[in-house]
């Protein structure tokens, strides 16, 4: 396997129909993490799809408790802990997560699933909080988890070491704030929401929704001096022709290379 890989589970917003909600796995020799999971039942699809066991992810990580992030940990909670209740999974499964996305989660799960299941809560599903500015070590990759300063809901993002040294940064699903500019300057790869395509802002209307565009993405990461830019978190209304058209949008405005993943698309991270 090459460094780190990103595998999409889902690259829409928190409302499509016709792909999932945006998360990824993110699997270097060393380490298989869930990078948030989706509104629901369909993260257990999705993974099936990739080929990806909830049995072989070593951790979780939780960026905020909104609808379309969180809902699906509480299936991938269940899927595992089942299991470990089966004596079919031996390990321990780590969730990283700020305070409140951890007591959100936790809340959800103690009230709508099964006692046997919850049990493992705190036994070998355990929930550790991290806070601004904190590093944690998931295998071989180390994530230096950061608040992103949303003006909505408290949310972390995470600037991740990979094993080669590179830099990859997941901005969450908000536009950057200045204030984050020390932890994203110069990573080797930026992944950023990008709600529509700036020519549909009076149709989508990214801006009140605290959303950006791929026009707005591709001067970020021309701004930032990233290497690589990975836009997700959009819109679902023409996705046979999103590819092309998000990657001529942030094309405009960054000269580095452009990724717009479809769902279940695998990224290598070079
Ligand atoms: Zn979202």
């Amino acid at each position: 396997m090459n460094a780190c890989e990103l595998v999409m589970l889902g690259t829409g917003n928190a409302l499509v129909t016709r792909c999932y909600n945006t998360c990824f796995v993110m699997q270097t020799p060393g380490a298989r993490l869930l990078v948030d999971a989706g509104g629901g039942n369909g993260v257990l699809r999705q993974l099936e799809l990739a080929g990806i066991t909830p049995d072989s992810l070593s951790a979780l990580y939780l960026t905020h408790a909104h609808t379309d992030h969180v809902l699906g940990a509480v299936w991938v909670v269940r899927a595992i802990a089942q299991r470990m209740c089966a004596g079919q999974h031996g390990g321990t499964f780590h969730v990283y997560g700020h305070d409140c996305v951890l007591h959100v989660l936790d809340t959800i799960c103690r009230l709508t699933l099964p006692a046997k299941v919850t049990s493992c809560i705190g036994e070998r599903i355990l929930f550790h909080e991290v806070k601004d500015g904190d590093c944690v070590h998931i295998g071989d990759v180390e994530l230096l988890c950061f608040d992103i300063r949303s003006n909505k809901e408290k949310q972390f993002g995470f600037r991740a070491t990979l094993p080669d040294s590179r830099m990859l940064v997941c901005l969450g699903d908000e536009p950057y704030n200045e204030a984050c500019r020390a932890h994203v300057e110069g990573a080797d790869w930026l992944l950023c929401e990008a709600f529509c395509l700036y020519r549909d802002r009076d149709t989508f209307k990214p801006y009140e929704k605290h959303h950006s565009t791929a026009l707005d993405a591709g001067r970020l990461a021309g701004l930032l001096g990233v290497k690589n830019l990975l836009l997700y978190h959009t819109e679902d209304t023409d996705l046979p022709h999103r590819k092309t058209l998000y990657t001529a949008e942030a094309a405009q405005a960054f000269s580095g290379c452009v990724f717009v993943p479809d769902d279940l698309e695998r990224v290598e991270v070079s």
